[in-house]
């Protein structure tokens, strides 16, 4: 299809030059990492500042260099540099040689690309920091017009996308010259963990393309069912009627392209969206309508005609002291139980505090994700804990409700019947 991201294309010079370190011109990797466990048989090729630089050895890297002069600001065949590398394998000590050494953190080979936009191929954290606070731009753009940030997430490195945003202001939303933005590539690559991050970061759900592709497009053209889920979950109605520059919503993409299962979800989740949407149509209204407020008005209505045809009837014989006791117990016990189920409907089940609605955090100036920088659930890579809607991370075996949208502690499920979700707070009952 004309309109696919040709990713092949575009990435294929990073990958390329993994695979001439790990398989060819005499190197054979032994690890999955295409650099370490090689071993190398060619002396001359041993030798020169590039490989040197990708394993990392500083002590053959300050030979070549002072010993034997070699440059470390110039490319190599490929036209790539030293830096390069040396960034790829996160090689930290080499990388800072090399900026001390003559090497220029702007070089940027035939594609544009600098060292930064190397680090965050394996998402190499530590040299991407070197890199920016000798000076790098953390908004360079190469040909295709990818920042670091679309790196990132064409490899789907979750937490380099993290730290580059969070402590370095990287911009998580900027379109390249196609039009497509860090989200497109996420979708299209079926990163689910990159897709929540961003949204996370407020990124654009409905941005279209050149082509007039939103994320959502992309993801079902690919048939990433958790991608889809994910764009979804977050989004509203309005995201799947979307239609790219031939008129094709992403469901009508998916099964264009035969991911039945992801065509089938999409249709699906857009019945249910009409639905709960729809407040005017009879269903909608019947779905909106909990059945707390109609089971507290049976009840009321109950108890006032027991009161008054039973206990009180003037037209039926007196109740003996006994009986009426035992009547007017009922009563008290009935009553009291209306009263524990309105608390239980209206209590709070353990609602998280939204970031999104906290006007002290609306004020700040600063990003969301500062106040989050070392929040040891994201450390630990847990990006599921992160609520788009919420903008919280919220803690382990808390969920959002998509009833009250909410996120809630230690949910459990929405109760229909008390119309309220049960959570923390009612297991503390
Ligand atoms: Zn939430
Ligand atoms: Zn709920």
């Amino acid at each position: 299809m004309s309109s696919e991201i040709e990713v092949v294309e575009d990435v294929q010079p990073l990958k390329q030059l993994d695979g001439v370190l790990a398989n060819g011109n005499g190197y054979y990797g032994g690890g999955n990492n295409g650099v370490v466990g090689g071993f190398v048989d060619d002396e001359s090729l041993r030798n020169d500042v590039y490989t040197v630089a990708a394993y990392g050895d500083l002590e053959k890297l300050q030979r070549l260099v002072e010993y034997e002069g070699r440059s470390l600001s110039e490319p190599d065949g490929l036209g790539y540099y030293a830096l390069q590398w040396a960034a790829l394998n996160n090689r930290t000590a080499a990388a800072q040689y090399i900026i001390e050494h003559g090497g220029d953190i702007h070089a940027a080979d035939h594609n544009g690309q600098t060292a930064l936009h190397w680090s965050a191929v394996r998402g190499a954290i530590q040299v991407a920091d070197i890199l920016l606070q000798e000076g790098a731009r953390v908004h360079a753009a190469d040909i295709y017009g990818y920042q670091v940030t679309h790196v990132a997430t064409q490899y789907g490195q979750t937490a380099f996308l993290y730290h580059i945003v969070s402590k370095w202001n990287a911009d998580p939303d900027i379109p390249d010259y196609s039009g497509r933005s860090p989200l497109h590539w996420a979708a299209y690559k079926g990163f689910a963990d990159c897709i929540r991050l961003l949204l996370f970061l407020d990124a654009d759900r409905g941005r279209q393309d050149k082509e007039g592709c939103t994320p959502l497009h992309w993801a079902a053209i690919k048939g990433n069912l958790e991608a889809c889920t994910v764009l979804v979950q977050a989004g509203k109605k309005e995201d799947l009627m979307i239609t790219d520059n031939s008129g094709l919503t992403p469901a009508q993409l998916a099964s264009e392209k035969n991911h039945r299962q992801v065509a089938f979800f999409l249709g699906n989740a857009r019945r249910l969206l009409e639905k709960r949407c729809d407040g005017n149509s009879r269903l909608g209204r019947l779905s909106k309508l909990s059945l707390a407020p109609v089971l507290l008005f049976i009840i009321l209505v109950m108890l006032v005609t027991y009161t008054q045809s039973v206990i009180t009837a003037s037209n039926l014989p007196k109740l003996t002291a006994g009986f009426g006791l035992l009547a007017w117990m009922d009563v008290f016990l009935a009553s009291a139980g209306l009263v524990m189920f309105y608390r239980c409907s209206s209590k709070d089940p353990g609602y998280i505090k939204m970031n999104a609605l906290d006007p002290q955090n609306m004020k700040d100036s600063e990003p969301l994700l500062k106040i989050e920088i070392n929040n040891p659930i994201l450390l630990a890579g847990n990006w599921s804990q992160l609520c788009a809607t919420c903008k919280i991370v919220r803690p382990l075996r808390a969920k959002h409700c998509s009833t009250c949208d909410r996120c809630v502690e230690q949910f459990d499920h929405h109760c229909p019947w008390v119309s309220n979700c049960i959570g923390k707070k009612f297991q503390q009952c």
